[in-house]
């Protein structure tokens, strides 16, 4: 699925970033009048340390990783 490079910076220095608490990450839609609107999409997040960009992915489109 991704290259084996940071799509930004093309180091190869990055990595998967693990949730400090929790399984995983998901992102969500909000509205500071009514809250959390949606369930959320599970995704998993990817860091570079040489420009320190995150980028993230997500299994909701299809059956890649
Ligand atoms: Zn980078």
């Amino acid at each position: 699925m991704l290259e084996n490079k940071c799509p930004f910076c093309g180091s190869k220095n990055y990595g998967r970033i693990q949730p400090p608490v929790g399984d995983g990450f998901v992102i969500s839609c909000a509205s500071q009048k009514d809250g959390i609107l949606d369930a959320g999409m599970p995704v998993v997040l990817y860091g570079c340390k040489d420009c320190n960009c995150i980028w993230m992915a997500s299994n909701a489109f299809g059956d890649h990783e």
